[in-house]
C-alpha cells in the first residue's frame, strides 16, 4: 500500500488586523501521484493593503522548489490567497468557477491584477472534483460564495484544508455557515486553516 499523502503548512506572511498579527499560511500536499500547492499567499505589498503592515516570507525564499508543484488550488481569490499565483504561470490553477467570476466582476473583492497576472491560467471547477486519487475539491460557501475546501483522504479520517471557510478555529467548534458545517460533517482528523498556525481538531469526549 502506498504511503498516505502529507500536508505541510508554510507561513508566508503576517498581517496586522485589529492590532494583532494574523498569520497567512499556504499548504503543500505531497501525494504519491503529485505535489499540490493550496493558495499562494502574497509575495509583495500592494498599496491598497499597506495599512495591514504585511511582513512577508515569500514562497520564493522558502525551502520549496516552486518548479516541483504540479498544480495549484485556490480556496478562494482574496488577495492574501492568490497573490503568488503569478509565480505559477503555465501551471494549472484550480478554482471554483463562481469564485473566479466574482473575483473578476465584484468591486473591492480582491486585487484584480494579482488574480489575472500575466501567464496565469485557471481551471474553473463546477462543484466537486477529484484532482488526485483521494484528493477532492469540495465547494464550501460561507466566507465567499465560491469558496472551496480540499479533502485529503488518509488511512483513517481525512485531513481538510479549509482556507478561510473558518478564519479562526472557534468557528469550527460552533459552525454557522454551509461550508463550516460541511467541514464538520466530513469528521476530519484535523483541519488546516489559512490564518492559524496550529490545525483545528475536533474535541473528543
Ligand atoms: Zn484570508
Amino acid at each position: 500500500m502506498p504511503s498516505p499523502p502529507t500536508v505541510t503548512p508554510l507561513l508566508v506572511a503576517e498581517l496586522l488586523v485589529e492590532g494583532e498579527r494574523m498569520p497567512v499560511c499556504v499548504h503543500v500536499i505531497d501525494h504519491p501521484d503529485g505535489r499540490v500547492l493550496v493558495d499562494t499567499g502574497m509575495p509583495e505589498v500592494h498599496p491598497s493593503v499597506a495599512d495591514m503592515d504585511p511582513r512577508l516570507i515569500p514562497l520564493s525564499e522558502q525551502d520549496l522548489d516552486l518548479a516541483s508543484i504540479d498544480f495549484v488550488v485556490n480556496t478562494h481569490l482574496h488577495f492574501d490567497h492568490c497573490g503568488g499565483n503569478r509565480l505559477f504561470a503555465g501551471t494549472p490553477i484550480y478554482v471554483q468557477r463562481r469564485e473566479l467570476e466574482d473575483a473578476r466582476s465584484e468591486e473591492d473583492y480582491t486585487i484584480p491584477e494579482w488574480v489575472d497576472a500575466p501567464g496565469v491560467g485557471y481551471v474553473p471547477v463546477d462543484g466537486e472534483l477529484e484532482v488526485l486519487p483521494g484528493v477532492r475539491l469540495v465547494p464550501a460557501p460561507g466566507h465567499t460564495p465560491g469558496s472551496q475546501v480540499i479533502v485529503v483522504e488518509m488511512d483513517e479520517r481525512p485531513v481538510v484544508i479549509v482556507g478561510d471557510t473558518a478564519v479562526w478555529s472557534g468557528e469550527l467548534d460552533e459552525p454557522s455557515t454551509v461550508g463550516q458545517r460541511l467541514v464538520r460533517a466530513l469528521d476530519p482528523e484535523l483541519a488546516w486553516l489559512a490564518h492559524e498556525r496550529e490545525p483545528w481538531r475536533p474535541r473528543t469526549g
